[in-house]
């Protein structure tokens, strides 16, 4: 066992390391705002792949302590090891876990890689074990690259435009400067290989596997989540090579429910969900910058949601009854994200906005800090002068 004070060490704009008490906090947070909106005890059972930290976390959040289900939930984390903290998503498992236990709620967690096939198979050895059939499969993986289980060939994605060189404004994270970047385009090598990172083959693969494996309940939902975002990143991300393995995974979606359909009575859909502060986004250009200025302009605006919020109305709103879709399938929880009202207000700020007038146009600070949040730091009420455990168990 080993206690440590844990200050956040920051490379570049990532954190390398978490803290376990900062990381708990925030998860039993996300709880209590679930608990609060009240509780649907209609049970089942919930996979969630990519199951430790944004989206995923989040949802598992609201199909345990909002529905009273069994999660089962897949990820890639690291454990502490010597001095070293585990990541984040290591320590929001175990906290769940911890309050799952508490509660009275079913939760088992597999920790590896949720794209391989030995991971899929522990998958289908643990539903049978501990759960049975599946009534709602979630799929939040986000990576950077993805180790094809066929061929063994790792493909790195890429973060670039897919047409033309994209040039546009961008927040120096470091620094806070807004400079602009340009970016030239993909090789048609890069679009295909982040197509296979974060396309919707795997998704396809888990919904085949569980249904072959007899593991979709009768009626089951499989979601898949996918953004689109406003113009001013239209370059970067829904035309670039992201963009393309997103329509990868949309136009995937409608066969996959298809077979679903005629095997259990069961639907697939994307969710397009709303722009929110995550090491994947931070990782994009030109996003943090928007993000800066999205959370003030829908917090103005009395629309601000986090990923809790977002997924309490996924599951709430849609999954509990028949969803509400576009014209193109897809559940839109970017609805408010995308009016004329904020976007037209984004688009106002983005053309004036210089590292001068940054605080004017947008919350950089603020993004910052919910970022350093991600990893348990400059959350309320800790103190961040204790030494904690950093050895931390995730039930086996
Ligand atoms: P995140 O980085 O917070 O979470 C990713 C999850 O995937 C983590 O649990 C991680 O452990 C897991 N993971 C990564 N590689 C893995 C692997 N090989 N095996 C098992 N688990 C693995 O990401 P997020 O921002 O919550 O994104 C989740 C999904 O939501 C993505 O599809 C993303 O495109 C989508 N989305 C994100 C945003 C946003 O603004 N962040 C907006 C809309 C949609």
């Amino acid at each position: 066992m080993a206690k440590e004070i844990v200050q956040p060490r920051i490379r570049g704009f990532i954190a390398t390391n978490a803290h376990p008490e900062g990381c708990r906090a925030r998860v039993l947070s996300q709880i209590e705002t679930t608990r609060e909106l009240g509780v649907e005890d209609t049970g089942g059972n919930v996979l969630v792949v990519g199951a430790s930290t944004g989206y995923g976390l989040a949802s598992r959040i609201v199909a345990a302590f909002g529905r009273g289900a069994k999660t089962l939930g897949c990820f890639y984390e690291r454990p502490a090891g010597g001095k070293r903290t585990a990541t984040a998503g290591y320590y929001n498992a175990v906290a769940f876990h911890e309050a799952a236990a508490e509660a009275g709620v079913g939760a088992w967690s597999l920790n590896g890689d949720a794209f391989s096939d030995e991971l899929k198979a522990q998958t289908v050895a643990t539903l049978r074990e501990h759960m049975g059939p599946v009534d709602t499969l979630i799929y939040s993986l986000a990576s950077p690259r993805r180790t094809h289980p066929k061929t063994g060939v790792t493909h790195q994605s890429t973060l670039k435009p897919t047409g033309d060189p994209f040039t546009g404004k961008t927040i120096n994270l470091n620094t806070g400067a807004v400079e602009s970047v340009t970016i030239e385009s993909a090789s048609g090598v890069e679009v295909a290989d982040t197509i296979q990172v974060m396309g919707g083959e795997d998704f396809a693969l888990w919904v085949s596997l569980l249904l072959e494996e007899g593991l979709l309940a009768e009626g089951a939902t499989a979601v898949a989540y996918s953004y689109i975002g406003p113009d001013v990143t239209h370059g970067i991300y829904r035309s670039g090579t992201i963009g393309m393995a997103k329509l990868h995974l949309e136009e995937t979606t409608p066969h996959l429910s298809q077979r679903m359909a005629s095997a259990v009575g069961g639907r697939a859909y994307v969710s397009v969900n709303k722009g929110v502060i995550t090491p994947a986004s931070a990782a994009i250009p030109v996003v943090p910058l928007y993000m800066s200025m999205l959370y003030p302009v829908m917090r103005a605006a009395g629309t601000h949601e986090a990923p809790i919020d977002q997924m309490n109305r996924l599951f709430r709103e849609h999954l509990g009854g028949t969803p509400v879709t576009d014209e193109a399938g897809r559940i839109r929880l970017d609805d408010r994200e995308m009016t004329d009202e904020i976007q037209g207000e984004i688009a106002r700020r983005w053309a004036a906005v210089d590292t001068d007038n940054l605080a004017e146009h947008a919350d950089f600070r603020g993004y910052q800090s919910e970022f350093r949040q991600l990893f348990g730091f400059e959350v309320e009420g800790l103190d961040y002068g204790q030494p904690v455990e950093i050895e931390r168990a995730l039930p086996s």
